[in-house]
């Protein structure tokens, strides 16, 4: 399906675009647009995913990413955690730890030239830390140049274990909402001195800061530290996050690193509560996430804005073919897998072995695991007819029914809101609409125009002015 976008400011323009092809045309002249930055010569080779569903499993081969789920416990209870509806499962002990292991060998063996990435994930993660500490020096002694990530609340970070982090060359994501994390726990880490001292001292050790007790660490330039924050109905402004989050730590504005999930998916019944609910929160949604993209205060500043909307301008210069598109998450590829220490392999890090429909089979008999409860976004209804689709790539790739209509819901709002500001970047005018052509319609039947950035005057220069205050 091919729609037709409306871009206005000093002048009103109409480019058809084809998310098939990721191909923009000016509608006055007929030429194809590429920003400038992202031009490419001549043909570019794709490699095309399978399109995973429960009638064409996926596969699991020649791991590369691995992602290793120790258990779902955690000190907080938070209103809302893509989770939540798994933490019944502990995780098993250490000796499962030092077996998972000692079986690793077995199905896991990249070469020394390939890029690995090794995960360590709960619940919180340093709830597991005897399991963390064993699995993580092992791993760093068999992997010298893995890269090593690990999310957590923060709450339980001390001395000790910053120094690891840091010895072990670890990513380090702090899970933090900025204003809005009061819904999330009424505890706020940033509330108390010591935590912030803890991270100014990672941030130092990142090269983030200048901090005279916690110097770089020259050798050591793998280990890093960042944000990483889930967009609810309470907060839009990634930009506010990132000033509550600087404020409290009493670091430059500017300094930290951070990163987006974008707005909540809402995986259970409570996660449906914390979503935007209605029209008006939607479009509150959609011009904030514009107007600070397109006013430079989420880019280049948020890594998941900025890689989003240059992806999207590197679809548009290599005319990106839709079958060359995976899935949002990366956990339809083949070369990537969550596994607990029972070596369970399930559909991913989020979700437990406990339920047989996430439980994938075993990594003992690889070439038998079956990837059967995933969606691919081209064996949907909705993403086949959807604008926004080399933006958004479907959303989660699990979840069904009211659940799935509302993550797409979401998902539609913060992709447009990209795509906007995208094009923005290009051409200096705000997307006000998209109307699908030839009897075509946006997601679902019956619905063949979405309004997008409303301006207070129809031929405002003022866009994002415009934008930021409706
Ligand atoms: S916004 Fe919805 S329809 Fe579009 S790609 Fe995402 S999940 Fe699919
Ligand atoms: S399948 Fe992907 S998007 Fe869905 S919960 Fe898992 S990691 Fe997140």
């Amino acid at each position: 399906m091919t729609y037709r976008l409306t871009l206005e400011g000093d002048v009103t323009r109409h480019l058809i675009y084809d998310p098939t092809t990721s191909t923009l045309i000016d509608e006055g002249d007929g030429n194809r647009m590429v920003h400038p930055a992202f031009v490419t010569e001549g043909p570019v080779s794709w490699t095309v995913p399978h399109r995973v569903s429960p009638t064409a499993p996926g596969y699991k081969k020649d791991v590369r990413v691995l992602k290793i789920q120790m258990g779902f416990r955690c000190n907080y209870a938070c209103a809302y955690c893509n989770q939540a509806s798994w933490n019944s499962f502990l995780g098993g002990a250490v000796e499962d730890a030092k077996l998972f292991l000692r079986n690793l060998d077995g199905w896991f063996h990249p070469t020394s030239t390939d890029d690995i990435r090794i995960e360590f994930w709960g619940g919180e993660p340093f709830v597991y830390w005897a399991k963390l500490k064993i699995l993580g020096e092992e791993l760093r002694r068999r992997f010298p140049r893995a890269r090593f990530n690990v999310i957590t609340n923060g709450s339980l970070l001390d001395d000790e274990k910053v120094d690891w982090l840091i010895a072990h060359r670890f990513g380090v994501q702090i899970s933090h909402d900025g204003p809005a994390q009061t819904y999330r726990n009424p505890e706020d880490i940033l509330d108390d001195p010591e935590k912030c001292r803890l991270i100014r001292r990672m941030m130092a050790a990142a090269g983030q800061i200048e901090d005279e007790e916690a110097p770089p660490c020259p050798n050591e330039p793998d280990f890093g530290l960042g944000f990483g924050t889930v967009l609810t109905r309470w907060n839009f402004s990634l930009a506010a996050v990132r000033r509550h989050i600087e404020d409290k730590l009493g670091v430059p504005p500017g300094s930290i690193s951070s990163n987006t999930e974008e707005i909540l998916l809402p995986y259970d019944d409570d996660a449906m509560a914390c979503v935007p609910r209605d029209e008006a929160e939607h479009r509150k949604a959609l011009h904030t996430l514009f107007s600070e993209a397109a006013n430079g205060e989420t880019v280049p500043g948020c890594n998941s804005v900025r890689n989003k909307i240059e992806d999207f301008l590197d679809s548009l210069g290599k005319s990106r073919p839709i079958a060359a598109l995976g899935q949002k998450c990366g956990m339809d590829r083949e070369d990537t897998i969550a596994v607990n220490l029972m070596g369970e392999v399930t559909t991913c890090h989020n979700v437990s072995a406990e339920d047989a429909h996430h439980n994938l089979g075993n990594v003992a008999g690889l070439d038998a695991v079956r990837l059967t409860s995933a969606r691919h976004h081209q064996t949907r209804d909705e993403c086949r007819a959807c604008p926004v689709v080399q933006l958004c790539k479907g959303s989660c790739m699990f979840l069904e029914g009211d659940h799935w209509q509302a993550a797409c819901d979401v998902s539609f709002t913060y992709n447009t809101a990209m795509l906007a500001a995208a094009l923005y970047y290009m051409t200096g005018l705000t997307l006000t609409r998209i109307d699908a052509l030839d009897d075509g319609h946006i997601r679902r039947p019956g619905v063949a125009a979405a309004e997008v950035i409303r301006l207070a005057s129809p031929h405002s220069s003022k866009a994002m002015e415009t934008a930021a205050h409706a």
